[in-house]
């Protein structure tokens, strides 16, 4: 007989995983898929970090480090976030992980019971409510609307707060909306937190660099907060490092040291190679290294916002961080064309993986089946080609 446990059974495979799957396997069948499914920056990692991470292997620095990463990491860790963030933490309060999935995984784990209820603004990102429904939490969602710019306001989020809350899961930059959350209205936010003393929230600023509106704002800076907060951070967005895996958890000391425990029974620290390489992108300077990046990622947003425009009923805010744009297509719902009928973004975007070949992630994902996202890191070629190819795929629905 094979079963599997209850746990895993109850959470779904992750769908941007899914997504950038399927058009790899459509891919493999010599089909020329553009994919706009996963969320991951096009460039090369910048050669200095590469050049660390050889240096490392020269040096033999290939041991078993701290579960949290060897200190002068942890401290380099502290150095930025006081630099770029005004933040002040030590570096026991600092856990390097695998990545930000892995320091939200722990997070969640340490401090959320069965029954425990969490808040989860939507549109919110596609792991937040497996994680936490692995770890017995019951989600509460938040709706933020397009007319809202996708941000929870102060008001809504004291309403849902009750005796069992015990956790909040926001991002920003939001992934998929690309919504920035400004310092008066995490104030506003935090203002709410601090009034119930068994509140904590995961401020998820895994998207810090990614920003075209100005400096990034941090939940953890108002000092009447901090200590509630558990800033999430990592590598692989700003510094185009999907692949190496490494995540960054700030967090009041007791809740460190259990992410520590957690972490060492599940998978030590991260790579030792990782760790050098992740030290280096601490001490990159933003301008040299970073901004190209991000100006290029502005770019392709100004341009696949103009592209869309050219498309019928799609509506949208304009993200001002990320890398995602997340139209609402509603107007397509009961088009039908050939064998294929449009009920809601998940058949729209099978129906435009098959006759745009085009991938995209349905906002079932991300908690409202009216939106579809697009993720931009891809060349501004590959955007203009897919989104003539969505027009002329969009324009035989009827
Ligand atoms: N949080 C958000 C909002 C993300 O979009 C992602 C995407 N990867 C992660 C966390 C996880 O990032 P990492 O690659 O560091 O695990
Ligand atoms: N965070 C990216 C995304 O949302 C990468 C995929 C993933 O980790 O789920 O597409």
């Amino acid at each position: 007989m094979t079963r599997l446990s209850r746990r895993v059974n109850a959470i779904s495979e992750s769908q941007t995983i899914a997504m950038a799957r399927k058009s790899r396997e459509l891919k493999a069948q010599g089909i020329d898929v553009i994919s706009l499914s996963l969320g991951e920056p096009d460039f090369p990692t910048p050669d200095v970090i590469k050049t660390a991470a050889k240096k490392a292997i020269d040096d033999n620095f290939s041991y078993y480090t701290h579960v949290s990463g060897y200190l002068e990491l942890r401290q380099a860790i502290c150095e930025k976030f006081k630099r770029d963030n005004g933040l002040t933490y030590t570096p026991d309060e600092i856990v390097v992980s695998t990545g930000a999935k892995q320091s939200i995984a722990n997070a969640v784990l340490c401090l959320v019971d069965e029954g425990d209820e969490v808040i989860v603004p939507a549109p919110f990102w596609v792991s937040y409510l497996e994680i936490l429904k692995l770890a017995g939490g019951v989600p509460v969602i938040l709706e933020a609307g397009i007319e809202q710019n996708f941000k929870v306001t102060a008001a809504q989020l004291e309403k849902a707060i009750t005796p069992k809350t015990r956790l909040i899961m926001m991002s920003t930059p939001c992934n998929p909306t690309g919504s920035v959350y400004s310092k008066e209205e995490l104030k506003a936010l935090a203002e709410v937190i601090v009034k119930y003393p068994d509140l904590y929230i995961i401020s998820d600023e895994i998207y810090e660099h990614i920003n075209f509106v100005g400096g990034h704002q941090s939940l953890a800076q108002f000092d009447f907060v901090r200590d509630r907060v558990i800033t999430i951070n990592g590598v692989s967005k700003g510094f185009a490092m999907t692949g190496w895996r490494g995540g960054i958890l700030a967090a009041p000391k007791w809740i460190a040291q259990a992410c520590d425990k957690m972490q060492g029974q599940f998978t030590s620290a991260t790579s030792s190679i990782t760790q050098k390489a992740m030290h280096k992108a601490m001490e990159l300077d933003f301008d040299t290294y970073i901004r190209p990046m991000r100006d290029a990622f502005l770019k392709r947003r100004n341009l696949v916002l103009e592209l869309m425009k050219e498309i019928k009923g799609f509506k949208t805010n304009v993200p001002d961080g990320a890398f995602y744009v997340y139209p609402e297509v509603s107007y397509y719902f009961g088009k039908k064309y050939g064998n294929y009928v449009i009920t809601n973004a998940t058949d729209l975007s099978l129906y435009l993986l098959d006759e745009a070949h085009v991938a995209l992630v349905p906002g079932a994902a991300f908690g409202n089946d009216n939106y579809i996202r697009f993720s931009y890191a891809t060349s501004e070629e590959n955007l203009t080609k897919a989104l003539s190819r969505m027009k002329t795929a969009l324009d035989k629905l009827a």
